[in-house]
């Protein structure tokens, strides 16, 4: 089932995967807690201090989270919604409430160099700092925090609801995690500490310091290229491309396994000229081994006048991706197909066989090719 499915059977607030609302109480640890009481009486929303602000005079503040920077006058909120100058002082509105929780395949992120077959906790909030036109969560995405159901869930809660599933990934998604920023740096925090995964599914649109400061904390990192002109950006996501590609630069900086997502539109995004330019600045700045996912189309949200995309479409921009040296390129969202799987680079082994989300066959020896030995890159244990 397709996220918006999911989310809509659930009436926008999804507790699924064996989960239930008790496993999310449990109050937030010392160590990991925002030092702050939000005020009794402010239902379906998380208030806690912000970070990444600066003040300005005139009880203004500039946020300094993703490259909108927006100027927020007291009693106002930036761009994405969740976050509200009070005074001079600057918050997030959903820190510790979930409006998405659900058990998925770590595929389905998609990442399939981390952890194939793994489980992944994954949770969303409102909110959103782009506005993509085929926005899949717009349900969420394109709402306030008062305008979606929630659950109270503090990271505490989060680690025991992982525990008690048995899943070793919380996966940050749904909505963009740069606008939940406190609260997924404390999810990941607690528990990185006690030995689980975390992995963002972002669309890349975060500024670097606060990046450099989550990163530790991360095991992955999925970034969604929505295209490769400004022009797309700006008409179709009301965003700009340039920020999200000095996050990718930051993120091979870091060495954070990064895997790069690109749904492809038709006539909107899917030219061979602008994709093969694509994906040399990909070879360029961030090598041959960085998986790239082709994602078919289907109509959602404001783009319903265009046709799912063409299956020969993506193989001709996949043999284009591997003309100019990619490694590692996947077809996402046509189940079957051979492009699903990994094939070992050198020898053309197919060490990890997959159907849609499920991994049928895991050939890989320790991160290697068992027929020529080569080593895969990947978060394979
Ligand atoms: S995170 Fe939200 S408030 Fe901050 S700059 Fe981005 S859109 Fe504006």
């Amino acid at each position: 089932m397709k996220r918006r499915g999911f989310l809509g059977a659930l009436g926008g607030c999804a507790l699924g995967g064996g989960l239930a609302a008790r496993y999310l109480g449990g109050a937030l640890s010392a160590q990991d807690a925002i030092d702050f009481a939000p005020p009794q009486g402010e239902k379906q929303i998380g208030l806690a201090p912000a970070l990444h602000y600066e003040k300005q005079p005139g009880l203004k503040v500039v946020c300094k989270l993703c490259p909108r920077e927006c100027r927020v006058a007291d009693a106002e909120r930036g761009y994405c919604g969740v976050r509200e100058n009070r005074g001079g002082d600057y918050y997030t509105l959903v820190y510790g409430r979930t409006c998405s929780i659900h058990v998925d395949p770590i595929e389905k992120k998609p990442f399939f160099h981390v952890l194939p077959g793994a489980a992944a906790l994954s949770l969303a909030t409102a909110g959103c700092n782009m506005e993509c036109r085929f926005c899949q969560n717009w349900e969420i995405s394109q709402f306030r925090p008062e305008q979606v159901p929630s659950v109270e869930a503090p990271p505490e809660g989060v680690l025991n609801a992982a525990r008690q599933n048995q899943v070793p990934v919380i996966a940050y998604t749904y909505n963009e995690p740069t606008v939940f920023y406190e609260y997924l740096l404390a999810i990941a925090r607690a528990t990185s500490a006690r030995g689980l995964r975390n992995v963002v599914i972002s669309n890349g649109y975060i500024q670097e310091r606060p990046l450099r400061e989550l990163a530790p904390f991360l095991t992955a990192y999925k970034v969604d290229l929505k295209a490769f002109t400004e022009r797309f950006y700006a008409e179709q996501c009301s965003a700009t491309l340039a920020p999200v590609l000095d996050t990718l630069r930051t993120l091979k900086s870091l060495g954070l396994w990064t895997e790069i997502v690109v749904l492809v539109i038709p006539t909107l995004n899917d030219d061979e000229d602008s994709n093969r330019a694509m994906f040399r600045w990909v070879m360029t700045n961030l090598g041959p081994d960085v998986p790239l996912h082709l994602g078919r189309f289907h109509s959602t949200y404001k783009i319903t006048n265009l046709p799912d995309t063409p299956v020969p479409t993506l193989e001709r921009l996949h043999a284009i991706a591997k003309e100019e040296g990619l490694n590692y390129v996947y077809l996402g969202n046509v189940p079957g197909h051979a492009a699903e799987s990994t094939y070992c680079p050198q020898c053309g082994t197919r060490v990890i066989e997959r159907y849609g989300f499920v991994v049928n066959v895991m050939r890989l020896k320790n991160g290697h090719c068992p027929t020529c030995n080569l080593a895969i890159p990947g978060v394979w244990a």
